[in-house]
C-alpha cells in the first residue's frame, strides 16, 4: 500500500494547546493513522505554548509581512507529533485561551489570525515546501475553513480535501467588509463561495469547497441535516450529504489506561476492578466528600456551558442528594454555571465537591473514582468523557443526542436481557427526564450484579482509534490524487 502524506490543520493539538475535544482528536490521529500507512504533518498556530515545545524548530519559510506582520513557518517535532507552526507573534503571541482575551471576549482579529493559518496551509498544500507534496489536506473546524477556498483558486496539483466538523455551533462568521483583506479573488464572494447570509463564513467556505465532509459521529451527521440542529447550515449540508459521513472519535488508550495511569491512587483493569474503590475514596477525600463507599458518586468533567445541560443538573441537585448520592464536579466556563456549582458545594459540604478550573490529572481521577459520569448535553457532536467513562468503569449517564447515542447502550430491559448495556440514556434533555435518569441510575447502582455487568460491558468496549483511523484512511485513499 502506498504511504499517504496527510497535511492536517487545526487551531488546537494535544498536548501543546487544548480547550476541548478538538485538541484530543487532532493530537491522537497522527499516531493512529501511522498504523494505516498515513503520515501526518499538522499545521498549527505558533501560540506561546506551541513555540515553547519546539526549541529546536527549523524555519522553512520567512515572511517580512504575512497578514500584518513578520512571520516564519517553523518545522519541528514535539510529543511525537510532526508540527508545522505558523510563528507570527502579531497574531498568535498571546498567552491563555487561543480564541479570546483575558476579558473572555473573542480577539477582534480572529478573522485575520485564522485566515493566515488557512493561507499558509493552502500554500503548503499547493507545493510551497520543496520536496513535500501532501496527498490529502484534512482541516478541522471553522478556524481552518478558508484553506480550501485558497486552494480552490490556486493553480497546480490539488490534494484531496476533507473538512471535519467538531462542533457546528462555532462557525467563524465575519463582516463582509473584511473580504478584500483576505486575498481571495472577487468571485469567491458569493453564495457559491465563502458568503454566508451576507457575511463571510469560514466553516461555510470549508464545507462548500471540500471534497468530503465528516463529522465526529454518525448520529450528529444525521442531526445536522435538520433545521433544528443544522444551525443555519443544514441546507448546505443536505445539499452535500452525498459526500458527508460521520466517523466516531476514539480516545488515546495509552494516555487513558487505568492499568498504567500515573494520576491514579490505585491502578486497576477490567479483570481486577477491586482497586477502583481506592480511587473513589481518594477522590472523596480530595474533594472533601464524606468517606462513604456505598454512596453513588456521580462525576462531571466538562466545559460549563449551556450546551452541556448543566443547569438541569444544578436543578436536580436536591433529587440527587435526597437519594444519598454524591457529586464531583470539575469544570470551567460560564460564570453563572460556575457560581451555581460553587454555591451548591458550599451549601452541601461532604456531598458535593467542586473544582472550578482545568486540570488534566484531576480529570483522570474523577473518571477513575466516580461510579457514574454524567454527560447531559443538549447537543454533543461526539463527546469524549463518556468514552473515558467506559474505559475507566464510570458508567455513562448521558443525553440521547449525537455521539452520546452512538457510544452508550442504554440499560433498558431488552439490552440488559441481551447482556449488552453499557450505561444509561435519557431524552429529551429536560429537568424531568434527567431526574428520572438519575433515579434509574441510583436504582441500578443499588443492584450490584447489574451495575457490575454494565461496568464490565463498558470496560470491554473498543473506544480506541483503531476502527476510526481505518475509516479515515480509507476515505483519504479514495480522494488522493492518482499520481
Ligand atoms: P468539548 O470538546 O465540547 O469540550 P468533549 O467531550 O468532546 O467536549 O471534550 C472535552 C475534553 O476536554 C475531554 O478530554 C475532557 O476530559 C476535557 N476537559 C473538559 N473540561 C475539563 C477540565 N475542567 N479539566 C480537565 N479536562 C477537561
Amino acid at each position: 500500500m502506498k504511504k499517504l502524506q496527510l497535511l492536517a490543520v487545526a487551531s488546537e493539538i494535544f498536548p501543546l494547546i487544548k480547550t476541548g475535544g478538538l485538541a484530543d482528536v487532532v493530537g491522537a490521529l497522527p499516531a493512529a493513522l501511522a498504523h494505516e500507512d498515513v503520515k501526518v504533518r499538522t499545521v498549527v498556530p505558533g501560540y506561546p505554548s506551541v513555540m515553547a515545545a519546539l526549541p529546536k524548530g527549523k524555519a522553512l519559510r520567512t515572511f517580512a509581512e504575512f497578514f500584518g506582520g513578520p512571520a516564519q513557518l517553523i518545522a519541528g517535532k514535539a510529543a511525537g507529533l510532526d508540527i508545522l507552526a505558523l510563528d507570527a507573534p502579531h497574531l498568535f503571541g498571546r498567552p491563555g485561551n487561543p480564541y479570546s482575551g483575558p476579558d473572555g471576549r473573542d480577539w477582534p482579529d480572529n478573522w485575520r489570525r485564522f485566515a493566515a493559518l488557512s493561507r499558509i496551509t493552502a500554500d503548503i498544500a499547493m507545493g510551497a515546501l520543496p520536496g513535500y507534496r501532501p496527498d490529502v489536506v484534512h482541516a478541522h473546524d471553522w478556524q481552518t475553513g478558508l484553506t480550501f477556498a485558497y486552494m480552490h483558486f490556486a493553480g497546480g496539483r490539488r490534494p484531496g480535501t476533507v473538512m471535519t466538523i467538531h462542533n457546528l455551533a462555532f462557525q467563524g462568521q465575519f463582516s463582509p467588509d473584511l473580504f478584500p483583506l483576505l486575498g481571495l479573488p472577487p468571485e469567491a464572494l458569493g453564495t457559491d463561495g465563502v458568503e454566508y447570509y451576507g457575511a463571510i463564513g469560514y466553516l461555510k467556505a470549508g464545507l462548500h469547497y471540500a471534497d468530503r465532509i465528516t463529522t465526529v459521529s454518525p448520529c450528529y451527521a444525521a442531526e445536522i441535516r435538520t433545521p433544528e440542529e443544522g444551525m443555519g447550515l443544514d441546507g448546505l449540508i443536505r445539499g452535500r450529504s452525498g459526500v458527508m459521513s460521520g466517523i466516531l472519535n476514539g480516545i488515546d488508550v495509552d494516555e487513558w489506561n487505568p492499568e498504567t495511569d500515573r494520576h491514579l491512587a490505585a491502578k486497576f483493569s477490567a479483570t481486577d476492578v477491586a482497586p477502583r474503590a481506592l480511587n473513589k475514596s481518594a477522590l472523596q477525600s480530595f474533594l472533601g466528600l464524606d468517606q462513604d463507599a456505598t454512596a453513588p458518586l456521580f462525576g462531571i468533567v466538562t466545559r460549563l456551558t449551556w450546551q452541556k445541560g448543566l443547569d438541569l443538573l444544578l436543578a436536580n441537585v436536591p433529587n440527587l442528594l435526597s437519594q444519598g448520592a454524591q457529586l464531583a464536579v470539575l469544570g470551567t466556563g460560564e460564570p453563572g454555571i460556575e457560581g451555581g456549582f460553587r454555591a451548591a458545594a458550599a451549601a452541601n459540604p461532604g456531598r458535593i465537591g467542586c473544582v472550578i478550573g482545568y486540570d488534566e490529572g484531576l480529570a483522570h481521577r474523577v473518571l477513575a473514582g466516580s461510579d457514574a459520569v454524567l454527560v447531559p448535553s443538549r447537543f454533543e457532536p461526539c463527546g469524549l468523557t463518556q468514552l473515558y467513562g467506559l474505559r475507566y468503569g464510570a458508567i455513562p449517564v448521558v443525553a440521547r443526542v449525537g455521539g452520546l447515542s452512538d457510544t452508550v447502550i442504554d440499560a433498558n430491559p431488552a439490552a440488559l436481557g441481551a447482556g449488552v448495556a453499557t450505561g444509561l440514556q435519557f431524552a429529551p434533555v429536560t429537568y424531568e427526564m434527567m431526574r428520572v435518569a438519575l433515579e434509574r441510575s441510583i436504582g441500578l447502582y443499588r443492584q450490584p450484579d447489574i451495575w457490575n455487568q454494565l461496568r464490565a460491558n463498558g470496560m470491554a468496549s473498543d473506544v480506541s482509534w483503531r476502527d476510526p483511523a481505518r475509516r479515515y484512511a480509507a476515505m483519504f485513499r479514495e480522494i488522493a490524487p492518482a499520481d
